[in-house]
């Protein structure tokens, strides 16, 4: 083994005792290099990806009280050649550190909005919205708004539709720079959802300020509605909260007709979760809006 090697497993080890907080001392351990060399692995095929076509939008439906169809969430899929599929947990941070996530968002942007635009031919698709999760690397890039605006020229599609999911994380982060950014789109009809809501810094100075239009209620608060009484406490203000903001309210990870019904007993407009259906193909999703409707 030469010295290049060792001097890398010296700064592999290095690396982990400043992850661990510095002022530490960590020893070399080949698990160490695999984990390495499995990140890079992934890092150079979801660099691949976009080029290869493997990536593609899976959509979750969301529904109003009347279970009737508004629209979707889209959620990125990678359809990876020898792994299958891979969950958006593994991939997306990753492409988060990378700045991959730049050229990802951007497609996954153009894709839905080309969706939409498709669906402008189709009656009882034409007025479905779709909503599009953005992350903080996407959303912090001074040209954001120019790349909404153009991506919905380039696709010719009505604002209306389309709506941007952030966290509170993003937002945050340099609040003048978020409201800006929002209102810029705001103007033009597009739409905000605050999404996780409620695990993070919720506070009412930011959401007073924050030209938001809904909540979207984290799916840890939905899962015990009906058994943790401080869960159900916690829902029922943030619907109430989000009535007092004007703001439309949102439950996601809705699997229960005892969830369901909780949360329309505290006054939820909107619902979205497996009780109604999991993420699935676009063509599963036409399906299913037009089973619905007749
Ligand atoms: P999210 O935006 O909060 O999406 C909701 C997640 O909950 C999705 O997981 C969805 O499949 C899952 N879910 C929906 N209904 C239920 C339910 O009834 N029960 C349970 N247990 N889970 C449910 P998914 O698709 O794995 O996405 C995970 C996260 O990855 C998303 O969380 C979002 O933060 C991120 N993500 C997904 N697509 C994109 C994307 O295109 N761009 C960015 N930046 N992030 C994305
Ligand atoms: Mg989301
Ligand atoms: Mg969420």
């Amino acid at each position: 083994r030469g010295v290049d090697e060792l001097l890398q497993w010296a700064d592999i080890a290095m690396y982990r005792a400043k992850e661990a907080g510095r002022n530490v001392v960590r020893f070399f351990d080949p698990v160490m290099q695999e984990s390495i060399e499995r990140r890079a692995a992934l890092e150079s095929e979801l660099r691949d990806a976009l080029e290869h076509g493997e990536f593609n939008l899976f959509y979750q439906v969301q529904v109003d009280a009347g279970r009737k169809v508004l629209g979707a969430e889209v959620l990125l899929r990678w359809q990876h050649p020898q792994r299958g599929m891979v969950a958006p947990g593994e991939f997306i941070p990753l492409a988060e550190e990378t700045g991959l996530i730049l050229q990802i968002g951007a497609w996954v942007l153009d894709e839905a909005c080309a969706q939409i635009a498709r669906w402008q031919y189709f009656g009882v698709l034409r007025d479905l919205t779709l909503a599009v999760n953005v992350s903080a690397r996407q959303f912090t890039r001074p040209d954001f708004v120019d790349q909404v605006k153009a991506t919905l020229q380039r696709q010719a599609i009505n604002p209306l539709l389309l709506k941007l999911e952030l966290t509170e994380s993003v937002v945050l982060d340099d609040i003048d720079a978020s409201i800006d950014k929002m209102k810029a789109l705001k103007e033009i009809g597009v739409h905000f959802a605050m999404d996780d809501f409620g695990t993070g810094y919720s506070s009412l100075a930011y959401l007073k300020r924050l030209p938001l239009d809904q909540l979207k209620i984290d799916q840890s608060f939905v899962r015990e509605i009906d058994t943790a009484q401080a869960d159900r406490v916690m829902v029922m203000t943030m619907i109430d909260l989000g009535m007092n903001f004007e703001l439309d309210i949102i439950a996601e990870g809705v699997e229960t007709e005892a969830q369901f019904d909780c949360l329309y007993r505290y006054g939820c407009a909107s619902f979205q979760g497996y009780l109604f259906s999991r993420p699935v193909p676009l063509d599963e999703f036409e399906k299913l809006v037009f089973a619905r409707l007749f």
